[in-house]
C-alpha cells in the first residue's frame, strides 16, 4: 500500500480513489459513494461535495455548448433535429464525463482540507471576570 502522503490530491481525486490510500475505490455506480474504503477501511461518510461538482461543470461546460447552441440558432436558424444531433449530444459530451473525476476530486479535497460543516464553539465556563479569596 502506498503511503497517502506520496497521494496527491489532483491524482487521488481525478482517479476517483480513495484519498488517504489511493488504492480503493471511490464510487459504487457511476456517482454513488461506497460506504467506505475497501482498501483502507476509511469511511466515506465524510464526503459531502453537494453541488459543487454540478456547478463547476455548469459554469465551465454548459454554459459555453448552451451558447454555441445559441449561436447555431441564430446564425443558420436549423431545423429542431439539428439541435438534436448536435448541441444536445455536445452538451452531454461536455458534462457528464467530468462529473466522476470532479467529483472525486471535490472529496480528496474535502478530505486532505479537513473540511466539514461548521460548527459552534462551545461556550467557556462563565467567569465574573475577577478572583475570590477564601
Ligand atoms: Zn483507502
Amino acid at each position: 500500500m502506498q503511503s497517502a502522503t506520496n497521494q496527491s490530491m489532483l491524482s487521488v481525486g481525478l482517479r476517483c480513489r480513495c484519498p488517504r490510500c489511493g488504492e480503493g475505490q471511490l464510487f459504487d455506480g457511476f456517482i454513488t459513494l461506497k460506504p467506505r474504503c475497501e482498501a483502507c477501511g476509511l469511511d466515506y461518510r465524510f464526503a459531502d461535495p453537494a453541488d459543487g461538482p454540478a456547478f463547476f461543470i455548469m459554469m465551465t461546460m454548459a454554459f459555453p455548448v448552451t451558447a454555441f447552441g445559441i449561436w447555431l440558432e441564430l446564425a443558420y436558424d436549423p431545423p429542431l433535429w439539428i439541435h438534436a444531433v448536435v448541441t444536445l449530444p455536445l452538451l452531454l459530451l461536455a458534462c457528464v464525463p467530468v462529473i466522476r473525476p470532479l467529483k472525486g476530486l471535490f472529496i480528496a479535497s474535502q478530505y486532505i482540507n479537513k473540511a466539514g460543516e461548521g460548527r459552534l464553539a462551545t461556550p467557556a465556563a462563565p467567569s465574573t471576570g475577577h478572583t475570590t479569596k477564601n
